[in-house]
C-alpha cells in the first residue's frame, strides 16, 4: 500500500519461505519496558532459560524510550504515612540508578504521595545490568511481528525481524510486556481498546530542558499552571491543563509533562495505527516547541533554558488491554482490594487524562492502606496454555 498515492491493489500475497531458527528458550519476554525488565529478571531468578526482545538498543520502554523520567506508584499513602510499597526488582534496579548518581530522593505528589525522578541514561546502563547479572539473554534492535502457534491455545515461536533478517524462536513460555500486547494479538488474544465510546488515555510528547536558573524557577510545578491561566485569560491555548514541570537530578534539567496528542477526530492518537502515531510524532514536536517557547518568554528561570531532548517516541499511556482470567478495576484501585492470588502491589490512584486535562480519584487519604493487590490472573489471557501478559498491556478496565 502506498503512503500518499491511490493504491491500485488492496493486498499482495507474499511468496512462502522457510524461517530459520534463531534460537530456543525456556521463556520469551517481548518488550523490555518497565513490565519486561521484572518478568525476564524474575523468570532467570527461578533459573529458566531467558531472552528479551525489544526493538529499541535500550531498554526502559516509555521510561526511557518517552522520556517519562519519574517513578510513580512506588509508594502510596499509608493511612496517612507516605512508605514504598513495591520492592523487589524494583529496589534492584533503583540502587543500579542511584549508584551510578542518577536517582533523586522522592518528591511529593499533590501532598498525598511520592514519586521519584532518574537520568534516563543510568536508567538504561542499570536496567542492562539488573538482566545480565541474572543471565538473561536481550535481543536487541528486534522487532516481534508475528507468531507461529502449534494448536489455536499454544504459541510455538515468536517471529521477529532484525538487521540479520527474519527469525523465529522457539520458546516454552511467552510473556507479552510489548506495551501494545503485539504479541497476544498476534496469537489472537481477545483485547480492549478504551472506554466504551473506545476512548484511549491521550498520549504525551514529553522532553527535557537544561539551563534553568533553579534558584528563580523555584517551585515552579505551582506558579507555572498559575501562569498558564493568565495565559488562557489573554487567548493563548493550551493543549491541556495539569502541566508537570519538575527537577531532575542536577538541577538545571527539568522534565516537562504537559502536551496531550490528538488525532485528526481530537481522539488519543491510536499508537496501534501506524499512520496516526506517525502524526502523533510531528504533533507532539510541535507542541513541545510552542510550550518551550511560553516557558521561555513567561516563567522565571527558564529564560535561558533550551530543549536537551524530545524523546525517540510519543509517550503512549494505552493502547490493546488482553482480556484475561480477571480484569482489574478502578473500583480495586480505590477500595486497595485484596487478591489471594496476589502476585504484587500499585500505589498509584486513577490518573485519567481526558481531552484537555488529568482527572485524578484517590483511595482514601488517610483512611486507607493506600494500594491495591495485583492478581495472578489478570496476567493470563483467556483461552492460551503458554502465553502471559503483564504490565500497561495486562487485563484491566480503561
Ligand atoms: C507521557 C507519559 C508519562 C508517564 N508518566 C509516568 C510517571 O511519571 N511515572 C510512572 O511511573 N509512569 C508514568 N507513565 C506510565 C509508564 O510509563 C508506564 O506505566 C510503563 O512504561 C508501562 O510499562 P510497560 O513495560 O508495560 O510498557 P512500555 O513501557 O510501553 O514498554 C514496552 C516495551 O516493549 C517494546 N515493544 C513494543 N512492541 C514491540 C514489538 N512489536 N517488538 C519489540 N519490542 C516491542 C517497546 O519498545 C518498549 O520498550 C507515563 C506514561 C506516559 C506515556
Amino acid at each position: 500500500m502506498g503512503i500518499s498515492m491511490v493504491a491500485t491493489l488492496s493486498y499482495i500475497t507474499e511468496p512462502e519461505r522457510k524461517t530459520a531458527v534463531g534460537g530456543e528458550f525456556e521463556v520469551i519476554v517481548l518488550g523490555g519496558g518497565p513490565a519486561g525488565i521484572a518478568a525476564a529478571t524474575a523468570a532467570a531468578m527461578h533459573g529458566r532459560k531467558v531472552l528479551l526482545v525489544e526493538r529499541y538498543g535500550f531498554l526502559g520502554g516509555m521510561g526511557t524510550a518517552a522520556g517519562v523520567t519519574n517513578f510513580c506508584g512506588l509508594h502510596a499513602n499509608v493511612y496517612g504515612e507516605i512508605q514504598q510499597v513495591v520492592h523487589g526488582v524494583a529496589d534492584d534496579l533503583l540502587a543500579r540508578i542511584d549508584r551510578l548518581g542518577g536517582l533523586n530522593a522522592p518528591h511529593p505528589v499533590l501532598g498525598k504521595t511520592f514519586a521519584q525522578a532518574y537520568d534516563t541514561a543510568a536508567y538504561k546502563c542499570a536496567a542492562d545490568d539488573v538482566l545480565l547479572s541474572r543471565g538473561v539473554e536481550i535481543s536487541f534492535h528486534a522487532l516481534a511481528a508475528d507468531v507461529v502457534m502449534d494448536t489455536p491455545s499454544r504459541i510455538k515461536a515468536l517471529l521477529i525481524e532484525t538487521k540479520s533478517g527474519r527469525s523465529a524462536i522457539l520458546g516454552q513460555v511467552f510473556i507479552d510486556c510489548s506495551g501494545d500486547g503485539d504479541l497476544a494479538a498476534f496469537a489472537g488474544a481477545p483485547y480492549e481498546k478504551g472506554d466504551a465510546d473506545g476512548n484511549m488515555l491521550y498520549p504525551t510528547m514529553m522532553f527535557r530542558v537544561n539551563g534553568v536558573n533553579s534558584a528563580l524557577a523555584g517551585e515552579a510545578w505551582r506558579t507555572i499552571p498559575a501562569l498558564m491561566e493568565a495565559a488562557e485569560q489573554r487567548g493563548v491555548k493550551f493543549p491541556r491543563k495539569g502541566a508537570i514541570v519538575r527537577p531532575q537530578k542536577h538541577s538545571s534539567e527539568w522534565r516537562v509533562n504537559v502536551t496531550q496528542v490528538k488525532n485528526s477526530q481530537g481522539l488519543a492518537v491510536d499508537a496501534t495505527d501506524g499512520r496516526q502515531l506517525s502524526a502523533g510524532e510531528i504533533e507532539g514536536r510541535r507542541q513541545a516547541l510552542t510550550f518551550f517557547e511560553f516557558l521561555r518568554r513567561e516563567a522565571p528561570g527558564f529564560a535561558d533554558a533550551y530543549i536537551v531532548d524530545i524523546p525517540p517516541q510519543l509517550g503512549v499511556r494505552e493502547t490493546r488491554r488482553i482480556l484475561g482470567n480477571y480484569q482489574l478495576t478502578a473500583d480495586d484501585v480505590i477500595s486497595c482490594a485484596d487478591f489471594s492470588d496476589t502476585i504484587g502491589v500499585n500505589g498509584w490512584p486513577i490518573e485519567n487524562h481526558v481531552a484537555g486535562d488529568v482527572v485524578w480519584r484517590w483511595p482514601d487519604i488517610p483512611g486507607s492502606r493506600g494500594f491495591n493487590q495485583l492478581p495472578y490472573r489478570m496476567l493470563s489471557p483467556l483461552g492460551f496454555d503458554n502465553l502471559l501478559v503483564a504490565g500497561r498491556c495486562a487485563s484491566m478496565t480503561h
